[in-house]
């Protein structure tokens, strides 16, 4: 248990609501309570139960706001020490009124993630389970909230402990070997060892496969709508925002010319980049509209390239194929209501989905085609969906299944004996990244510093 100074923050966001919280953790939280809080029934302040009362300033007696207050003793709190939380009204100036008191009482203000901060250094949580709170405030469809709840219960560390599990085994092996060279080596042992090992590798794999799946649930991919004027773009659009649209804040960038939405697609959180018509144009807007829809090409992971299917493929058609170029790409035959008069040019083996914006067929089969090109058949709304999403987890993964390849590789080939507890130490290192055992301080910093002030 680390012993440290007491911190405090507005935990609710800025602006108008209901209520704001003011959150303290450290040993000085009871005590700051007491100052600048009081109950409205006697008994003092019991843990894990509510007090209703008031905050005084305890200079002037005033009264500040009537609140709630909740005291959570160490190490039954989020950050495994004495927390304290104020629920008052939701005006920010009432809030930050109270902030200031409570660090006139003796808190300083809270960094970045330095709840979340403390509750791992205090050992409640690892890291994978502390950068998984950051994703559960940030999901934007269900199966990415799905994954970041299972990483932040321990689903993903479970997987990794069963990795390190493995390595300790193996070392525990091979440093006894080394201790007691005299003895031969015993090849039921030796394959034991490998019997050890291989899981690990395997379960290593598994995870490093899993990464891009999870990463795209995690992140969101942006897919582009490209076509030429008038082949159905924005009915498009809208028929896959009206079911769909996904909860976000503002999205930067948006321009009049280029709209971003967020969709929930299958489970993915996909952007969709609307474009205006892209063709040549005189028209200043438009070219301007124009020149971005070109330049955000190389930038979308997808593009979905409408044509309308009741007419003719035409030169503009081939022009707008030709600046995706090598991009992944979907051709979407829109229209496909009336009767079909349109050819693809016979070098176009993209996969093709007929869809009418209009009446709503194909979508279904649209959005089906669109998940498909992520997640790889991955099983996206199951329950029991695990994954690495972030690549600082994938990255250390891949050094320790570099490490245990090596160990495997020697310890077979009955070579480089003395290099065995290095490579395991190696790979253990590496685990040990992800789970923040092995984490670098200013690794930590960086990621605790991503986080939102308060949490
Ligand atoms: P954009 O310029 O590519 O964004 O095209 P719009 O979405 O504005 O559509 C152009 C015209 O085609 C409008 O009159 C739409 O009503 C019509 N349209 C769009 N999708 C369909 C469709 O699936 N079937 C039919 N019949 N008309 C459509």
């Amino acid at each position: 248990m680390y012993l440290r100074d007491t911190i405090a923050a507005i935990s609710t966001p800025v602006g108008e609501g209901g209520i704001g919280i003011v959150r303290i953790s450290g040993p000085a939280s009871l005590p700051i309570a007491r100052d600048i809080f009081q109950a409205k029934s006697s008994g003092g302040l019991k843990s894990h139960r509510f007090s209703y009362g008031s905050v005084l300033d305890p200079a002037s007696g005033a009264l500040l706001d009537e609140a709630m207050l909740v005291f959570m003793k160490a190490p039954n709190s989020y950050t495994r020490e004495d927390v304290v939380e104020i629920q008052c009204h939701g005006g920010a100036l009432v809030v930050s009124r109270i902030l200031s008191l409570v660090v006139s009482a003796g808190a300083r203000l809270a960094a970045p993630g330095e709840f979340t901060k403390r509750a791992f250094l205090n050992g409640r949580i690892d890291l994978v389970q502390a950068e998984a709170v950051m994703d559960v405030i940030s999901s934007r469809t269900d199966a990415a909230l799905c994954l970041a709840q299972h990483q932040r219960e321990g689903l993903l560390s479970r997987r990794i402990a069963v990795v390190k599990d493995g390595i300790l085994y193996a070392l525990a092996y091979v440093e006894a070997l080394i201790d007691f060279p005299e003895e031969d080596i015993d090849v039921a042992v030796d394959t034991d060892v490998l019997g050890r090992v291989s899981p690990a590798v395997a379960e290593l794999d598994a995870l490093i496969d899993g990464f891009d799946a999870g990463k795209v649930l995690r992140d969101g991919v942006s897919v582009m709508i490209a076509g030429k004027p008038n082949v159905g773009k924005s009915s498009l659009l809208n028929t896959l925002l009206k079911e769909n649209r996904a909860i976000v804040t503002a999205v930067p960038g948006t321009t009049r010319d280029l709209i971003e939405e967020v969709v929930n697609i299958n489970g993915l959180p996909v952007k969709l980049l609307d474009t205006a018509g892209i063709r040549d144009s005189d028209d200043l807007v438009e070219k301007e509209g124009v020149r971005l829809s070109l330049a955000r090409i190389p930038v979308a992971d997808l593009v979905l390239f409408v044509v309308d299917a009741s007419t003719a493929f035409t030169v503009e058609d081939e022009a707008i194929l030709q600046a995706i170029g090598g991009k992944c790409l979907i051709v979407v035959l829109n229209k496909s209501d009336l009767p079909r008069a349109i050819e693809l040019p016979v070098g176009l083996t993209a996969q093709t989905v007929a869809i009418s914006a209009f009446d709503g067929s194909g979508i279904p089969e649209l959005r089906d085609a669109i998940a498909a090109a992520f997640m790889h058949g991955a099983a996206i709304d199951g329950r029991e969906y695990v994954a690495v999403s972030r690549a600082r987890h994938r990255d250390a993964l891949l050094k320790a299944r570099e490490s245990l390849r090596s160990f495997v590789a020697n310890l077979s080939a009955g070579v480089n004996m003395e290099l065995l507890p290095i490579d395991l130490r190696d790979a253990l290192n590496a685990v040990g990244e992800v789970t923040g055992e092995t984490t670098v301080d200013d690794v930590l910093d960086r990621i605790f510093s991503s986080f939102c002030i308060g949490k």
